[in-house]
């Protein structure tokens, strides 16, 4: 039996008619850039996210950059990002001339540590990145307590927990302005590349609105230095199609992680994923942490049972951030987090067969340890 990390023709083949639809409808119509289907998807994935605004962008990484631009971040400022951070966190912080500044995570839950935050605050920093790990909510209350304190902007990275909640709220709702991509492979993703900014704030809206079309207030009137990050019509059709189904779809992925759950306890010396009791999990990833973690992925492998690493390396200790002078030992956890963390395969069209094959073999490998 074959599992794949993720069978995008399976994915694709069960809304290939409504794709095609939606397809045909863009072919058929006048716009391409800023149309009406952009309208509508924004007011759509406004309303899932429970925020007032949503300004479709061209990736996550533009989400993050282009929210953090609107909240004022400038050269010389310091950002809060967890150690374990997706790089992107750190390439918009970086861009804007600002500096990325670490906070380890929970190791159980891989997201950021509201303790561990306040001790990383400076007269310098002005925001903090909570990225949303693998489809669970962070804590909000003690970040957004935290922020308050020092009057700092929280801007969201909810690229992995579309639809996860915290205290019955939406990931996406916390901050001044929350970022979110829509790569292929996330619970929401485009045919391409896509993102998004949800905001509660007109003011931001009006600004990120701005920002991704050359900052232009009206055609040929340009406010503010600018970018090109427009979602395009053609994927913000396909988004509208992957909206009607993601509750169904994440439904599927909970009930993998169960599965998963209760196969997998006390095998070895396997610790599962752990979601906070205030908190929703949406599970983009289920990671299981096992010190034989580079054994087990190679014989899960040789059984066609393909796995992955998020992440095998910590941002800080990745090249392009070597002038910050980090170096192993910097951020244990995230570094702990790094080399036992192994992602199984998850997603909406894994059949239970495919998810009992991948529990038996865990069993057996563990069994010959
Ligand atoms: C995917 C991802 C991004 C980047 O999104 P792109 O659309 O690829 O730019 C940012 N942050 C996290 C946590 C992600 O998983």
């Amino acid at each position: 039996m074959k599992v794949p990390y993720f069978d995008i023709r399976a994915h694709y083949n069960g809304i290939s008619k409504d794709l095609e639809k939606a397809f045909k409808t863009v072919l058929s119509g006048q716009r391409i850039i800023l149309g009406p289907h952009l309208r509508q998807f924004e007011a759509q994935y406004a309303d899932f996210s429970g925020t007032k605004y949503c300004v479709g962008v061209g990736s996550g990484l533009d989400a993050i950059t282009l929210s953090l631009d609107a909240v004022g971040i400038t050269r010389g400022d310091e950002v809060i990002v967890p150690s374990n951070a997706y790089i992107a966190a750190l390439d918009a912080v970086s861009r804007l001339g600002a500096t990325p500044v670490f906070v380890e995570p929970k190791e159980a839950t891989y997201n950021i540590d509201p303790d561990l935050i306040e001790q990383a605050i400076t007269k310098k920093t002005k925001a903090i990145i909570p990225v949303h790990f693998f489809g669970q909510a962070c804590e909000m209350d003690p970040i957004l307590s935290v922020s308050k304190k020092y009057k700092l902007n929280i801007v969201e990275d909810n690229a992995q927990s579309h639809g996860s909640t915290y205290k019955g709220k939406k990931t996406g709702s916390f901050g001044k302005a929350n970022a979110t991509s829509f790569y292929p492979t996330k619970n929401i993703g485009a045919l391409g590349e896509a993102g998004a900014v949800t905001t509660n704030s007109k003011m931001i809206f009006n600004k990120i609105s701005m920002l991704r079309n050359y900052g232009e207030k009206s055609k040929y009137e340009n406010e503010l230095i600018g970018y090109n990050s427009r979602l395009d019509e053609l994927q913000a059709a396909f988004l509208l199609v992957k909206l009607k189904n993601i509750k169904q779809w994440t439904k599927k992925r909970v009930k993998i992680a169960r599965l998963y759950s209760e196969g997998l306890k006390n095998i070895g010396d396997i610790k599962l994923p752990v979601t906070e009791k205030d908190v929703t999990n949406v599970f983009h990833i289920y990671p299981i942490r096992t010190k034989y973690r580079d054994s087990l992925q190679k014989y899960l492998f040789n059984k066609d049972i393909i796995t992955s690493v998020h992440y095998p390396k910590p941002p800080y200790l990745q090249k392009a951030y070597s002038h910050l002078g980090y170096k192993k030992g910097s951020y244990p956890i995230a570094e702990n987090l790094s080399s036992t963390s192994l992602s199984l395969p998850i997603y909406p069209e894994m059949k239970d067969v495919q998810v009992e094959y991948v529990i038996k073999s865990l069993i057996k490998f563990f069994f010959k340890q």
